[in-house]
């Protein structure tokens, strides 16, 4: 990919040229707009906000037209630095593309443009006794079209499935400025969800939604006995209990939330669960009966919430993991394995000895019952000798997942920061047809170059701020 300085020259003519579409290129967007949740820098050469998808067609049609590099954003909450721009490109911010375009009740089925916020998007449906399920833990801030793209999945993916499953058809833009209306799944825009903004740009989706559960019973456990909260966690799946939540938090996470929330009673030692069934009333009192008698069985204190005002605050613990840990560190890096949830309780521990040994500060929570674990360590970027313990402490931490066999990714996207080890669980076979996709649909290398399959053919540019 060319330097900065070659592509303002393209930029400049760009802007020309799409003349009503608002594109900025002063320092006070594209500084913010260079950065995701990763903390990771990019080179921002301009940040353009479209309205609609012919904004968004004629965007991609230029920069197709005089290569320019394009780099797609939501609310910039990834965590592998998918909306990163590299190399001076420009970024397509969705955020003026944020409304509902249609809600079909009786076909369970919900149209909006990409840059609405998940929670935007809940409480429209809420108020119409529907509920959107994938509602990852960055639900408040997180966009339909960065889900989308990133298949996102949430504490409600053991049950519900993550994202993939509720696309019924997208709007979208390839790289040479074709729009394509109404894309089923069964077609190419199969390919676009998860594909991280790297083959096409997504302008609305059609999803599935599903009616509001009648009800929900929510616990908090903590389970310090043989086996812990994650054994308990497997023991309520082998018994075929179905929790719409099954999340785990370890003891030190947990220490951050209590005093974070002010929370008392917190276990020096415990792990925590924070569980929650949902659906029609009978259904829920059985399982929700059936799941405290084993958690007594297991010695796991369960403090239940008794009304909706208990349930809103445990949920309140749940969601303040991140801010909670934000004091523990300025820099977060973040991993978000998966693994067989039958060996979450072995990898957990692994992982503590992997962390003592290299004397690194690390905190460990996630959605247990679909197996995707956060493996959090808390450091500071500018101490270089403590980020090269990091650096060996991830390469570790992958080698490890891949031999008991889970995955580098289970939610956040490969994006920048996991491209260098997608050789660890894809054959080189594999990678060369994955490249061979890229190359179809995207023959300029124009969308979000340098990442994902493409990584190895672009240069690293972003650099850590
Ligand atoms: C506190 C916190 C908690 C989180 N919890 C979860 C969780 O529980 N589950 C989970 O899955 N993730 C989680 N994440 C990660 C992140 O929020 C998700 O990856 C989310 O889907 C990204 O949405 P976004 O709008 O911020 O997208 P961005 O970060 O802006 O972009 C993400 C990727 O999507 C691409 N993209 C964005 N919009 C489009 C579009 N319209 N068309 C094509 N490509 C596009 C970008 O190019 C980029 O590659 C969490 C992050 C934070 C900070």
């Amino acid at each position: 990919m060319r330097e900065r300085r070659e592509y303002r020259r393209e930029i400049e003519g760009l802007v020309r040229a799409v003349r009503g579409v608002p594109v900025r290129t002063g320092p006070r967007y594209t500084i913010p707009y260079g950065f995701d949740a990763t903390g990771l820098r990019g080179e921002c050469g301009g940040v353009a906000f479209p309205r609609g998808l012919d904004d968004l067609a004629s965007l991609l049609s230029e920069a197709s037209r005089r290569g320019v590099p394009v780099f797609m954003r939501g609310a910039g909450s990834g965590f592998s630095g998918g909306s990163v721009p590299r190399g001076g490109g420009l970024v397509i911010s969705t955020e003026h593309m944020h409304r509902v375009l249609s809600f079909d009740p009786g076909r369970g089925e919900v149209e909006v443009e990409a840059g609405i916020v998940n929670r935007e998007l809940q409480d429209y449906l809420e108020a119409r006794g529907f509920f959107y399920p994938p509602d990852p833990a960055s639900l408040n801030f997180s966009t339909i079209g960065g889900n989308v793209a990133e298949n996102a999945g949430g504490p409600r993916a053991f049950k519900y499935g993550v994202t993939r499953r509720y696309v019924r058809s997208l709007a979208w833009v390839a790289a040479d400025g074709s729009a394509f209306e109404r894309s089923a799944p069964e077609g190419p825009a199969a390919l676009l969800v998860g594909a991280e903004g790297t083959l096409g740009a997504i302008y609305s989706a059609r999803l599935r939604v599903l009616p509001a559960p009648e009800t929900f019973r929510t616990f908090l456990l903590e389970a310090g006995g043989p086996g812990g909260a994650l054994g308990l966690a497997a023991e309520t799946i082998e018994a075929g209990l179905s929790p719409g939540v099954l999340e785990y938090l370890d003891a030190k996470t947990m220490r951050c939330v209590g005093e974070y929330c002010c929370f008392g009673g917190v276990g020096t030692r415990a792990d925590y669960l924070f569980v929650e069934f949902d659906g029609g009333r009978d259904a829920v009192s059985a399982e929700a009966g059936a799941f405290e008698a084993l958690a007594r069985r297991s010695a796991a204190a369960v403090r239940p919430a008794r009304d909706e005002a208990e349930r809103e605050y445990l949920w309140k613990l749940r969601r303040s993991v991140s801010p909670s840990l934000a004091r523990r560190g300025v820099t977060k890096v973040n991993e978000d394995v998966s693994l067989p949830l039958g060996r979450l309780a072995e990898a957990a521990r692994a992982v503590h000895e992997l962390a003592g040994e290299l004397d690194l500060d690390c905190y460990l929570f996630g959605h247990a019952g679909d197996g995707n674990m956060h493996v959090n360590i808390m450091t500071d970027r500018r101490r270089t000798e403590e980020m090269e313990r990091v650096r060996r402490f991830v390469e570790r931490l992958f080698a490890l997942v891949v031999s008991l066999g889970g995955a580098l990714s289970g939610e956040h996207g490969i994006g920048l920061t996991k491209s260098p080890y997608l050789g660890m669980i894809f054959s080189e076979a594999e990678l060369a047809l994955a490249r061979g996709i890229k190359r179809a649909m995207d023959p300029g290398m124009i969308l979000n170059p340098g990442k994902y399959f493409n990584a190895a053919e672009g240069a690293g540019a972003a650099r850590s701020g």
